[in-house]
């Protein structure tokens, strides 16, 4: 039996070890932190378990739906897409809930004329054929080669920019429309166009069974792997574990780390790789949780997305039920320029307490209270022209048999697309042992 190992115990890596599970192989699953998870992770809160990052699963999301049947099923709960802004000193809101047509005339008039003639094809790109809304594929291929050389923000109208495109590359990748670019563009397109349940018992409930059924999967937490390297037939992983330094050979390896990590492995072994690896972009993402006393948001708007000037990108219901429990999220430049790591969580928090007490029931309300998160690497706003890097990053992949690469910037940052990735890196793994 060839020996397997995985880098990463995100969901990225996990899927990499659900899928070379179901080819029978016995796989080391290698994990930094104390426990997996990465950024699907949750925290504990007086009996409270919260998700801090990725949580919300569009209908859409096949891959990851099978692999929670195969965890024994679990029960899921609409979330939806309700969100509203406030342009012009009028709070707009935007919901797939009620008035369809009203809504779709909104998004039209938010978009304008030269926005949405720049949007249409886009759309209708990804609705016919929905394996365009992820990274590196034809139509957005042919996008980034005709467009890729200038951002986004130069891509639509500026009015669209703001009040449709924004919300949507802050939220999903931290990124200004300034700072990303149109051939990426479909990875989040697609988003956009599913609607969302949540898991029911959380993200950690999923975790714990992942844990329980992983019969060939042994899961190495507290393990960070330092270089990859190639040593004879076999690949050499060097890693430190509770101080001391180890190492292990293995036949196979799938990275399912952020590409800025994974191009630290390969710095000494592999200088080009990691050149590739580290121009994929990061940007970092603050998360609060709070918990009042009382709701926060009324029924029908649920979420509010903040303009340019807000360290605040949005803020939001935890859950359809859970109008008493506010996700705060800072991200973008703004939220870049006001909140380091060693920011103050309740100083962060009361800030997003300040942002929005002018549209929702705050004031007065008790805090009962909160858990926060700085996440960096948080969110993937991957490069220019993103499928050439890709490309090139395979093309020098060829040439190390046994080693693949997955992670958010493969397919797309959702934890669709991490599967989408972690199952091509592990067809390729299989097809070279058949070849
Ligand atoms: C705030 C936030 C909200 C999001 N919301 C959604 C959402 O609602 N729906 C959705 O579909 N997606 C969402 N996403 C995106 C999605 O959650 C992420 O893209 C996905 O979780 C990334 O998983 P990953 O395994 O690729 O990376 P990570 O989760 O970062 O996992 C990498 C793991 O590898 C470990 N590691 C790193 N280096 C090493 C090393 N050298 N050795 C060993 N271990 C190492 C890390 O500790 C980590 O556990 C969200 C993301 C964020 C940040």
């Amino acid at each position: 039996m060839i020996r397997t190992a995985v880098i990463g115990g995100g969901i990225s890596g996990i899927a990499a070890a659900f899928y070379l599970q179901r080819y029978g192989c016995e796989v080391d699953l290698y994990e930094s932190a104390d426990r997996i998870g990465g950024r699907i992770g949750s925290e504990c809160f007086d009996g409270n378990w919260l998700d801090f990052g990725g949580k919300n699963i569009g209908r859409k999301y096949r891959r990851f739906r099978e692999f929670v049947s195969e965890q024994g099923g679990m029960d899921f709960e609409y979330f939806g897409f309700n969100t509203s802004q406030v342009i012009n000193g009028k709070v707009v809101r935007l919901s797939k809930e009620k008035d369809r047509l009203f809504n779709i005339l909104r998004v039209l008039s938010l978009a304008g004329f030269g926005g949405t003639m720049r949007l249409l094809p886009l759309i209708q790109a990804v609705q016919k054929d929905h394996q365009q809304g992820y990274l590196n594929t034809p139509y957005f291929n042919a996008i980034a080669e005709q467009f890729d050389s200038k951002p986004l923000s130069s891509f639509f109208p500026t009015g669209c920019t703001e009040h449709l495109i924004r919300p949507v590359t802050v939220r999903m990748n931290g990124a200004e429309p300034e700072e990303y670019y149109p051939g990426n563009f479909g990875s989040n397109l697609a988003l956009v166009l599913d609607s969302y349940e949540q898991l029911k018992q959380g993200m950690h409930a999923l975790l714990d069974r992942f844990r329980e059924n992983a019969k060939l999967i042994n899961i190495l937490t507290g393990k960070h792997v330092r270089a990859v390297e190639r040593i004879g037939n076999t690949i050499t992983l060097h890693y430190s574990s509770g101080g001391e330094d180890a190492t292990a050979a293995y036949g196979r390896v799938i990275v399912a780390i952020p590409a800025i990590q994974a191009a630290t492995l390969f710095g000494d072994t592999l200088p080009e790789l990691s050149a590739l690896l580290g121009q994929v972009r990061y940007y970092p993402v603050a998360v609060a949780i709070a918990k009042y006393e009382e709701s926060v948001f009324p029924d029908m708007q649920r979420a509010m997305v903040f303009d340019r000037h807000s360290p605040l990108s949005n803020a939001g219901a935890y859950g359809i039920h859970d109008l008493d429990i506010v996700r705060y999220t800072f991200s973008g430049k703004t939220a870049r320029s006001t909140i380091a790591p060693e920011s103050v969580p309740e100083e962060v928090i009361a800030l997003g307490e300040k942002i929005i007490e002018p549209y929702f029931t705050i004031r007065k309300n008790c805090r009962r209270f909160f858990v926060y998160k700085y996440i960096n690497p948080g969110l993937c706003a991957y490069s220019p022209y993103h499928y050439r890097t890709l490309g090139e990053i395979n093309d020098l992949l060829r040439l190390f048999d046994g080693l693949a690469l997955t992670g958010d910037y493969h397919s797309g940052a959702s934890i669709e697309a991490c599967f989408r990735a972690a199952e091509a890196s592990v067809e390729r793994l299989m097809q070279q042992d058949t070849a």
